[in-house]
């Protein structure tokens, strides 16, 4: 069951066997995100500072937010959600005051991950800056570089950009650490196909594996929407035999109701 997280609550139960076809890429951001939030004493062992800032580099509905709240839940690290865009459509100063206050929420309530989607919008390479921008990089800067290095706050960053996003940012002890997000291949969609239909009934037939193949160039989001239409479609199979009247669904109508191959291809 996906939830929408609130601002500063752990997303609820969302975990990594929601996010599929990343293989590796969930072992990368478990050593170095969970790690640093759970045992910055290792980091202190050796004497070097955990990782601060990652960034998630993907296109679009790739999975970048879905992780994000994976690690956080499975850390059990408050969560918090900048967007980009809607950051910087503010009036003068008011993108660096809350961008002030999610820092210092996090810091109070470490271990604590903060999830900038849409980093680019705004932190912009210096040459596509304009006024607002600036100041809310230099904001942006200061607050990282005032994170004290103990691991307890993590910032990700996710962006489609990779080189969109201002260098500063990029220096060490900043978003210092990258993560390639990809498309997924045959083999991944199989995965996340596997995980937006394991709720579902479905009927004799079904052939995900060939779904799987027939699907290139889908990313998550698109596999997800796929399942649900598969699904509504299924339910509009039975509608003429509901009486919204009735109380309840008699249990031969509820039997009926299981999604066929035809209804992933409609
Ligand atoms: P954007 O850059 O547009 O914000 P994103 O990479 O953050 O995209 P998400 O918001 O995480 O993408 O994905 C949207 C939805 O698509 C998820 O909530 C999930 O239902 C589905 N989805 C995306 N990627 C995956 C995946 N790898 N495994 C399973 N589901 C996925």
């Amino acid at each position: 069951e996906y939830q929408e997280p609130t601002d500063g609550e752990p997303p609820v139960g969302i975990t990594y066997d929601d996010v599929g076809g990343l293989g590796d890429t969930v072992d990368q951001v478990r050593e170095m995100i969970e790690l640093p939030l759970k045992h910055p004493e290792l980091f202190s062992r050796l004497g070097i500072d955990p990782p601060k800032g990652v960034l998630l580099y993907g296109p679009p509905g790739t999975g970048k937010t879905l992780l994000a709240r994976a690690v956080a839940n499975e850390t059990n690290a408050h969560f918090s959600v900048i967007n980009g865009p809607e950051i910087m459509g503010r009036y003068y100063g008011e993108s660096e005051e809350r961008l002030r206050s999610v820092f210092e929420e996090a810091s109070q309530n470490a271990p604590a991950i903060i999830f900038i989607d849409e980093l680019d919008s705004i932190a912009p390479a210096r040459d596509e800056t304009g006024e607002a921008e600036r100041r809310v990089v230099a904001q942006l800067l200061t607050l990282l570089d005032g994170l004290e290095a103990r691991g307890n706050v993590v910032v990700i960053g996710a962006t489609n950009r990779p080189d969109a996003i201002d260098e500063a940012l990029r220096r060490p002890g900043r978003f210092d650490r990258e993560i390639v997000i990809g498309v997924p291949d045959t083999a991944g969609r199989r995965e996340i196909i596997g995980i937006h239909t394991r709720g579902m009934p479905l009927a004799e037939g079904v052939d995900l594996e060939e779904l799987a193949r027939t699907t290139y160039g889908f990313v998550g989001a698109d596999l997800g929407a796929l399942a649900r239409e598969a699904a509504i479609s299924a339910l509009r199979r039975i509608l003429p035999d509901i009486d919204l009247d009735e109380d309840e669904i008699p249990a031969d109508v509820l039997d009926e109701l299981v999604v066929r191959d035809g209804d992933f291809r409609d």
